[in-house]
Formats: C-alpha cells, structure tokens, sequence
C-alpha cells in the first residue's frame, strides 16, 4: 500500500494557513485536549494527513495539516503506525485472511485435537 502525497499547492496553502505555527492540536499529537501546538514551523515543518492516508485516502487541504516534526512524530509513531497496522489485519479478517504462526498449539481448536476433563485426548 502506497502513501500518496499532498501536491505542492496544497503544501503550501497548508502552511499559508497555519501562518508558519505548528497545526497540531489535541491529545493525537501528545498535546493537552483541543490545545494547539503553534511551535513555529520557521525550524521545519512537514505535512501530516489528519485522517491516516491509508484509510481515507484524502490528500485534499482539509485533511492536511502542517504540523512540527516533533507532533508528527508523535501522532506517526502512537497512532498512525499501530491504526494501519490494524486496518490491515481488519482488512484480511474480511477477505478470509489468516496468518498460521507456527505449529498449533497442543489441545488448541486449530490442532484438531480436544483434551477431555479426565486428559485422553480426542479427535474434534
Ligand atoms: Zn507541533
């Protein structure tokens, strides 16, 4: 799965927007509830989907925002790593998808065996 891009005008409209302070507000960028960064971006700046990419797919102006490398960090590495990470999984679940690790576990369903109470082992 490829992450696309925000174009260059959006970029910049992102950045116009945000009057050169960081746009990261709320608790996905480690920050206070409804509180706003508004570190200035003047030490850099990078462009973070506000909706993960991979799941929305949007790269329009509303879904970007320009954040600090430190907030997007943050939000990349709690929220966006694991929620993709998820999404797939989920996304496999649906399409039947599963992941054998291993041998089954003795007496688990996937080993087609069943212990009973008194231990003798029986073909499920
Ligand atoms: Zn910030």
């Amino acid at each position: 799965m490829s992450r696309r891009e925000f174009t260059k005008p959006t970029k910049r409209e992102a950045l116009h927007r945000s009057k050169g302070k960081c746009e990261a507000v709320g608790t996905w960028y480690g920050l206070p509830a409804g509180q706003r960064c508004g570190r200035d971006l003047a030490y850099g700046v990078e462009f973070d989907h506000i909706d993960l990419d991979a799941n929305s797919k949007d790269n329009s102006l509303a879904n970007c925002a320009a954040v600090c490398p430190a907030c997007h960090r943050f939000k990349t590495t709690r929220h966006d790593i694991p929620l993709a990470a998820k999404t797939v999984r989920q996304q496999d679940k649906n399409h039947g998808i599963r992941t054998r690790k291993g041998p089954a576990i003795p007496g688990s369903r996937a080993s087609g065996w069943k212990r009973k109470m008194n231990g003798e082992m029986v073909r499920r």
